[in-house]
């Protein structure tokens, strides 16, 4: 999934500034945490609020599609567009460029940081960041666990001499914490041995071919 984070409110009043009718579009596809009809239309509400404390008025409206990174599925929101002259979107990345490039004569701009592709352990909860689309996967030479992703040196052949105690060297921090995160490899080998693959272990594995990771890629 593709982990995003909400921008501050602050961040995209200030980015819309310029505008007075703006269309929040939610997001159906991958959306986590939610970003559909209901968050475009909070999102909407609390911004058209600021604006009138502000004493500079923006007229909102609000909708969603099933997924912004598909141009047709952005097309059907033509109907909806009327005259607006700014729109928001509370899609990744991608969808905020696929509406800037469907609809030109419209500037959409992202409610959301673009984080990660991650997983979560319960709704809501905290995420993990679990894979690069480095575009040539392991993960069966790896038990499953992504040292691409999951080790802080990208390491494709075992450890540093940094893991202690089954963690990594390199902690990181999260909500202001630092946190020290499981040794990537510490977690393959102990995969391994339980799969009893521990020549998975001991496999050498050639350099990627960055190439096929290297942006902007097209399939
Ligand atoms: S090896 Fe590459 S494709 Fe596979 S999980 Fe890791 S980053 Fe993703
Ligand atoms: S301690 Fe483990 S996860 Fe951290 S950089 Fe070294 S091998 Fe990678």
């Amino acid at each position: 999934m593709i982990i995003t984070k909400e921008k501050p409110l602050e961040e995209i009043y200030a980015s819309i500034a310029d505008c007075k009718r703006v269309l929040f579009v939610g997001c159906d596809g991958c959306t986590q945490p939610p970003r559909g009809l209901k968050e475009a239309e909070t999102l909407a509400k609390l911004i058209e609020m600021k604006a009138k404390m502000e004493g500079k008025p923006i007229e909102t409206g609000f909708t969603t599609i099933v997924k912004q990174c598909c141009d047709e599925s952005v097309g059907n929101l033509r109907v909806q567009l009327n005259d607006y002259d700014g729109m928001v979107s509370l899609a990744c990345g991608v969808g905020v460029q696929i509406l800037n490039k469907v609809y030109p004569e419209i500037w959409t701009r992202p409610a959301q940081d673009t984080m990660f592709i991650g997983s979560e352990e319960i709704r809501q909860g905290p995420m993990y960041e679990m894979c690069l689309a480095c575009g040539e996967c392991i993960l069966e030479e790896t038990g499953g666990i992504c040292p691409v992703a999951r080790c802080a040196k990208g390491l494709l052949n075992g450890p540093c001499g940094g893991c202690v105690e089954g963690k990594c060297e390199l902690p990181m921090e999260v909500n202001g914490e630092m946190v020290k995160n499981d040794c990537a490899w510490y977690l393959i080998y102990h995969r391994a041995k339980e799969l009893n693959r521990l020549d998975l272990f001991r496999k050498y594995r050639p350099p990627k071919k960055r190439t096929l990771a290297m942006n902007p890629r097209r399939l």
